[in-house]
């Protein structure tokens, strides 16, 4: 079939695609014809969202536009053609959904773009088969303005005597919810008593600062455990809102206590935790600077002084031949053990059996 014949029968004023051009079966053209047909409907009326459809040959693996609404090519600042490139640049991250059967949930999968161009053409294969897409993207319109949260939903079809694939959906702005969902994350990743980094970021912090000791990026790091001592008399002495208090009043010491690259957090109930960059005499001097810090403040609640102290046990990455996050964890807890043995209120640095 001609172009001059479709654009006849369904009015095709807005195409910017190839596959009307070009020798492709009848079927493929005309449901191409088709949907630009209805997409450019759309687009005229302004209905919310951004229509688009692309094709994928899977021959070349080469992705272009079929139909992109205006809104597309004016907030990118380029023509239907230029798109699939300048999109590309313009992603910062990307979200893509998979489900496995429409009851049984979603799992998401985070990729920055260089993983992204990675894995692309294996996605491609799975949505052709799957026969939709869903994915959140991250993009960067300008240097100036903030970034844009578009959420793309598409339904795919597969010619597979041309072994072509088309896709079409609409783009929305999910930008308000998006930021929103990460707001929400944040506070997960917080403790709510002592405003502290939880274990989420702990482990976090660790993954990284095991990756760079490994790449030699720094000599060495230590990790503490603190615990405060005897803290279940202070509960039963003083309250539980008083137990409170001295734990969110801790965590404003040890982040007065370290220094702007330390980390400190929130390991669980009355337990915290340091990552700091340095050797194992310098994570001891850190180690002993809290301590006698705990020591001299004056917690007070209700107008009553409460004496507190704190056993800490730390270990440095360069001790352990083998750096496992759990290693380091459990030989710093083995420590803050010991110093609990010896009478509390002191660090332990060096594994000594008793
Ligand atoms: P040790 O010196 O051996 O560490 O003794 P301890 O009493 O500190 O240790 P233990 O593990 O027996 O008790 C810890 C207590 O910490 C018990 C628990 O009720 C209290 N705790 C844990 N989380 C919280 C919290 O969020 N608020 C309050 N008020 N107490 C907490
Ligand atoms: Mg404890
Ligand atoms: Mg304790």
């Amino acid at each position: 079939m001609k172009m001059s014949d479709l654009e006849k029968e369904y009015g095709l004023a807005q195409y910017t695609g190839r596959i009307l051009y070009e020798e492709y079966s009848t079927s493929l053209k005309k449901r191409v014809a088709e949907l630009v047909a209805a997409f450019s409907e759309f687009d005229r009326t302004g209905v919310p969202g951004i229509p688009y459809i692309t094709a994928w040959s899977h021959n070349d693996n080469v992705m272009w536009y079929e139909f992109a609404g205006r809104k597309f090519t004016g907030l990118f600042g380029c023509s239907a053609q230029e798109l699939p490139a300048v999109f590309r640049e313009a992603v910062v991250d990307h979200r893509i959904f998979h489900r496995t059967e429409v009851e049984a949930g979603v799992s998401e999968t985070v990729r920055n773009p260089e993983e992204l161009s990675g894995v692309r053409s294996g996605m491609r294969a799975e949505v052709t088969e799957k026969g939709h897409v869903e994915a959140d993207y991250k993009v960067s319109l300008s240097e100036e303005l903030d970034h844009v949260w578009f959420k793309d939903r598409a339904r795919v079809e597969t010619f597979s005597k041309e072994q072509i694939s088309i896709s079409f959906g609409f783009l929305t702005d999910v930008t308000n919810e998006m930021v929103h969902k990460d707001l929400l994350e944040q506070i997960g990743y917080f403790d709510q008593l002592t405003n502290l980094p939880n274990r989420v970021i702990m482990h976090r912090s660790l993954e990284l600062k095991i990756a760079e000791y490994e790449r030699n990026q720094i000599d060495d790091f230590v990790f503490l455990m603190m615990d405060i001592d005897h803290f279940k008399v202070v509960n039963d002495s003083y309250g539980h809102r008083a137990g409170d208090y001295i734990l969110s009043t801790l965590a404003q010491v040890l982040n007065d206590v370290r220094r702007r690259s330390d980390e400190v957090g929130r390991f669980g109930g009355e337990e915290f935790y340091g990552v700091a960059i340095g050797d194992i005499y310098e994570g001891r001097e850190f180690a002993e600077r809290v301590r006698r810090r705990v020591e001299v403040t004056p917690f007070v609640f209700d107008e009553q002084m409460i004496p507190l102290t704190i056993s800490i046990g730390v270990v440095a990455a360069s001790e352990l031949g083998n750096l496992i996050e759990e290693d380091l964890i459990e030989t710093a807890d083995r420590r803050l053990y010991r110093a609990k043995q010896y009478g509390r209120n002191q660090v332990v640095s060096e594994t000594i059996s008793l």
